[in-house]
């Protein structure tokens, strides 16, 4: 220490020093030396200056009549102080005062545990769990709990008695917060992002309830009382609670702030559009938009994108209306619609996505597909899109291309949801063959390539080689040979597939068989030692062994190679926080099953229906959920492909055999309050259909 410094450090009156508390100096960051006349002297950072006023406000109420005067030091040097006087201070005030209370960095009490000690006391943590946390914290500025939760180390119910014990105030859980608009009106955002508080509610007496992450900041309390004219009832914060809470804050902030951004964007594109009303100009001010790509018609069309992501959608559709133009995505397989755009902007906002696809501009008439690609929160994503023209006007559909995916991280274990457990075991069963013909079959949009891609990550290792044709590359694999096919460069399927076969790989995908050609090459690859995966347009695990033979394959050579099929759909499911339970109808009954002993179980069955609430966003549903039909090719099975068996009699055997159907296992889902009936009936018919 300078000499000046411990010159600073000796002039220091223990009794100023005493008279605050020393959670309030720490929170404001000063510390008092003495006073000369009609001053009051404080230390205080260079970088909290801008604090003073705060401070000065605090050492008036505390002496009237002095005026603060500022010392500032370095932020080193303050804190070398601060610790020197207030160790000082404790270890002083300990001898003489058995009762002093905790300190705020925690400091435990004589004869009585910490909170953090009590932590491994009752063996909840290990010592050395205790101190790799704090330092963490340390080091990430955040409360231990924080990171005990986040490690998993402490349920949010063992988090709650740790902070109770460390504060002496009741922890609040996610159940005790509501966002009222109103109330959280009451302190400026930034106030309470910056203070890590939670505004609860208004309490009998005057009081307010907040929840706070460092209750025992006495200034922070003292300004939410100045600022609210309420005094504070304070609780104790779990750093996790906060957390959900600020991004459902953010969330909701963020939809605002995005819709008011959207209306100034179209209102500034139709400003700049009003100068332009014949064709000539139109097309001046397309040349325009094609060479600025931070214009507003690009801003907005990026933000279209960028919405769409966020919102988790797979398509976006630009459709013409009237006069207008509507935009829709895609979410969980069901159209919503998210903006107009006014017929005044409608030409520069297609033409600006038909720049960012490289398409030719000028062409109305003709429909026209191209790809791009865009950079989002750090990652790529692909855009396949395509125009059509429809009343003269032209649609485009966007499908946002999943961004690449690490099949390298992924574990054996197979994840397919919705898949009942027996289910992935005879999936991964079929897999452990290393020839064979592996078939997924379903309509468009129903999940099949996924499917396909989840085998292939658990198959994925050193020492295969993978490699995929597909029309699109829908999702980039990491470690993997994906090749495109390309129609106009006469590259189909089975023409590569047999430049495949000639680099040796060991497992093939191929995107679709749709032809004989592509199942005779598929068929031969599986022949000479390669297991192939692919997808079939048909509604059945068994139809799709029909359909193979009426393509023409051979029913020997079907027989053979086929390891397995598995059928599937998507019915979307019910959002957990709002269905609502009831007891079926006869009439429903009759439609999701046609056994009369399996209707007579159902109408004694609990089911739900859909509501709508914040958490789906009033859909009544989340997210989608797969139904599989999985068909292991036994040998009974081959035996009747041999002998040229109706598909009927095959999925008889199947099912004898142990296989759930499509209806079957949609009925598991509505029994276990998954999905719901309306679902089964859209995706899969009547069931005496
Ligand atoms: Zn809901």
């Amino acid at each position: 220490m300078s000499n000046q410094l411990e010159k600073l450090k000796n002039s220091i009156k223990k009794e100023y020093v005493e008279s605050f508390e020393q959670d309030l100096m720490k929170s404001s960051g000063f510390v008092p030396v003495d006073k000369r006349q009609n001053n009051f002297y404080v230390i205080i950072s260079k970088s909290n200056l801008k604090n003073k006023e705060n401070i000065a406000a605090i050492i008036k109420e505390k002496y009237s009549g002095l005026t603060a005067q500022f010392i500032p030091l370095e932020q080193n040097e303050f804190d070398e102080i601060f610790e020197n006087v207030n160790s000082k201070n404790n270890s002083e005030e300990r001898k003489v005062d058995v009762q002093q209370k905790e300190t705020a960095s925690g400091a435990s009490q004589q004869g009585e545990l910490s909170a953090e000690d009590m932590l491994v006391g009752i063996g909840w943590i290990t010592k050395e769990q205790l101190q790799e946390c704090n330092q963490q914290a340390v080091k990430r500025d955040v409360p231990l709990d924080a990171i005990l939760f986040e490690k998993e180390l402490l349920s949010s119910d063992k988090i709650a008695s740790y902070l109770q014990k460390k504060y002496g105030l009741k922890p609040i859980s996610k159940q005790d917060i509501k966002v009222d608009k109103s109330i959280l009106k009451l302190l400026p955002d930034d106030f309470i992002e910056k203070k890590k508080l939670i505004i609860l509610s208004i309490e009998t007496g005057n009081k307010l309830g907040v929840a706070m992450i460092n209750p025992k900041d006495q200034y922070t309390i003292r300004e939410i009382s100045l600022s609210t004219g309420r005094s504070p009832n304070v609780y104790a914060l779990p750093y996790h609670v906060y957390e959900a809470y600020l991004k459902e804050y953010l969330i909701q902030k963020r939809i605002d702030q995005s819709a008011k951004e959207t209306e100034r964007i179209i209102a500034s594109i139709e400003e700049e559009t009003a100068q332009y009303v014949d064709e000539d100009n139109l097309w001046a001010q397309v040349e325009k938009e094609l060479q600025d790509a931070s214009g507003n018609v690009a801003r907005f069309v990026h933000k279209i994108i960028t919405d769409s992501i966020d919102a988790k959608a797979s398509d976006i559709h630009i459709e013409p209306r009237l006069g207008y133009y509507v935009v829709r995505i895609r979410q969980d397989g069901i159209l919503k619609k998210i903006l107009d755009i006014p017929g005044t902007i409608e030409q520069a906002v297609i033409t600006r996505f038909k720049v960012l696809a490289k398409m030719n501009i000028a062409e109305h008439r003709r429909p026209q597909d191209g790809t791009f690609s865009i950079r989002y929160n750090d990652r790529m994503y692909d855009f396949r899109i395509n125009t059509l023209p429809v009343s003269g006007k032209e649609k485009v559909v966007i499908r946002i291309l999943a961004p690449a995916v690490s099949l390298k991280a992924a574990g054996e274990k197979m994840i397919i949801a919705g898949a009942a457990d027996d289910d992935i075991q005879k999936i991964h069963d079929m897999v452990q063959s290393p020839n064979g013909i592996i078939l997924t079959s379903g309509p468009t949009g129903s999940g099949k390539t996924t499917t396909l891609y989840t085998i292939l990550k658990a198959l994925n290792k050193e020492d295969v080689n993978i490699t995929t044709i597909e029309d699109p590359v829908e999702i980039k694999l990491e470690g993997i040979n994906q090749s495109q096919v390309n129609a106009k460069a006469d590259i189909t399927f089975a023409s590569c597939m047999r430049a495949i076969l000639r680099q040796d790989p060991d497992i093939i995908l191929v995107g679709e068989i749709r032809d004989f050609e592509t199942l005779e090459t598929a068929i031969s690859a599986a022949l000479t030692g390669h297991l192939v995966l692919s997808t079939v347009h048909t509604n059945s695990a068994a139809a799709t062994i029909t359909r193979l033979i009426e393509m023409g394959a051979k029913d020997y050579l079907v027989s053979s190679t086929l390891t397995g099929v598995i059928a599937q759909r998507l019915v979307r499911r019910l959002c957990d926080s709002c269905k609502e339970s009831y007891y079926p109808s006869e009439e429903e009954v009759k439609h999701i099953s046609n056994n009369p002993k399996v209707q007579e179980e159902l109408l004694k069955t609990k089911m739900y229906k859909k509501k709508g609430c914040k958490e789906c966003g009033f859909l009544g549903y989340t997210g989608r959920l797969g139904i599989y039909e999985v068909m292991p090719i036994t040998r009974e099975i081959k035996k009747l492909i041999a002998q040229g068996a109706h598909d009927i009699e095959i999925e008889e055997v199947a099912v004898a055999a142990g296989m759930k159907t499509l209806k079957s296992a949609c009925l598991n889902h509505i029994i276990e309050g998954r999905t719901t009936t309306d679902e089964f009936i859209r995706v899969l018919g009547y069931a005496n259909e």
